[in-house]
């Protein structure tokens, strides 16, 4: 499975991301500690004391630290810290995983489960919505909590729902319905799961005939690189076909690390995609969308998915107009490698679904023709053939 050119590129990201981040000094952090999932997970900063050891906070990080916890609890791996500037509070790192005060305003837009997964609930943690892919809440448990998070009401155990997933219902669901053909295992995050329960849960469902596809969405690649090991490739390779998708949002994130990790599930076979979250004061330009996703091709990850923010409580902060999103497919679209342009969607509310929104191309439909414009604004016809 691994040629010579990948094993040779392996090493050298190994080299690198051996190499210890000065902010390993603040725990005493030997070098294998600090490539070691489990030290990263218990020595993950989770209060404003933990985390003033590491940042300089600003009064209004601190105060919102003090309160944020009952809506989402706060947890960073030290492996994430280690990628922001510690003394810039506008860090777009930062600005994912610090809460600020505006989280804990609550507007009319806003929704507790915004994409109304709940309504589609099949069984607790099976959510089948679109006709033949269900949505299987595996964990509340994150590597780090992102503070727009979609899912806060049941993620990270603060928020008002439990979560609580039935497995011998879900599976009975999926076993009856023959319909299924893609299970998403989400949650939380899956890879956060042990590798024996994550390998019971896949076989389990490998054993159903009528599904096909297996798909993870996860951050790990991102905020804990350290748990995808050669073990875990191999366990994700046996399941195949199993696609990953990632949750990356800034070209920051993708360094030698996660670089390394991402080049260990690609060379395991496993195909990989992102989910990017545009967000106010992270990635809304198209220079930064631009470094973010020839960021992710070298890394190869297929920028898939570029989401409108939802209007989940506590985020209005985060929020951008959707014309926004648009305008930056537009810088994209022509400009760059079309495997590098994603499709904005914006997450219907009330449980709509993904609504792809797209730049208009189309600029006059007539009798024989249609009028386009391209990627600079020139207008061009296309003679349309008359159908029979
Ligand atoms: S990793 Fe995903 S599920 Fe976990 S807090 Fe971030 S957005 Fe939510």
């Amino acid at each position: 499975m691994y040629g010579g050119l990948c094993r040779e590129s392996n090493r050298r990201m190994q080299n690198e991301s051996t190499k210890l981040p000065p902010l390993a000094k603040i725990w005493g952090a030997t070098t294998e500690q600090w490539h070691d999932a489990a030290w990263q997970m218990r020595h993950a900063c989770c209060s404003a004391e933990d985390l003033e050891r590491v940042l300089s906070l600003t009064p209004r990080e601190r105060s919102a630290l003090q309160q944020a916890g009952c809506r989402l609890a706060v947890r960073v791996t030290p492996h994430f810290l280690s990628l922001m500037d510690p003394l810039d509070e506008s860090d777009p790192l930062r600005r994912q995983v610090i809460p600020q005060p505006e989280e804990l305003e609550r507007h009319p837009e806003e929704l507790t489960d915004p994409c109304g997964e709940q309504r589609d609930e099949k069984a607790p943690g099976l959510v089948h919505r679109y006709p033949d892919r269900v949505l299987l809440l595996c964990t509340d448990r994150c590597a780090s909590y992102c503070r727009y998070c979609t899912r806060a009401r049941m993620v990270s155990g603060s928020g008002d729902d439990q979560w609580r997933l039935d497995w011998e219902a879900a599976l009975r669901y999926l076993r009856e319905h023959t319909e299924v053909r893609d299970v998403l295992l989400s949650g939380g995050d899956p890879l956060l799961l042990t590798d024996e329960k994550l390998n019971a849960m896949l076989t389990e469902l490998r054993r159903i005939p009528h599904i096909e596809l297996l798909r993870i969405g996860t951050r790990v690649p991102i905020m804990l690189p350290q748990r995808v090991t050669p073990a875990l490739c191999s366990l994700l390779h046996r399941h195949a076909p199993l696609f990953i998708s990632i949750h990356c949002n800034h070209p920051r994130e993708l360094g030698a690390d996660a670089e390394r990790a991402l080049g260990m599930l690609a060379d395991s076979g496993i195909p990989l995609g992102n989910q990017s979250v545009l967000l106010r004061g992270v990635n809304d330009s198209a220079e930064v969308q631009r470094a973010l996703v020839h960021r992710l091709l070298q890394c190869r990850v297929r920028p898939y998915y570029l989401y409108q923010c939802d209007p989940v409580i506590g985020t209005r902060h985060f929020r951008t107009h959707p014309r926004e999103g648009i305008d930056i497919i537009s810088a994209l679209r022509g400009f760059t490698s079309g495997y590098a342009v994603p499709q904005f969607v914006i997450d219907a509310p009330g449980g709509g679904g993904k609504v792809p929104l797209n730049p208009d191309y189309v600029v006059a439909e007539e009798p024989g023709r249609l009028l386009l414009r391209n990627f600079r604004g020139g207008i061009y016809e296309y003679p349309v053939t008359p159908q029979a």
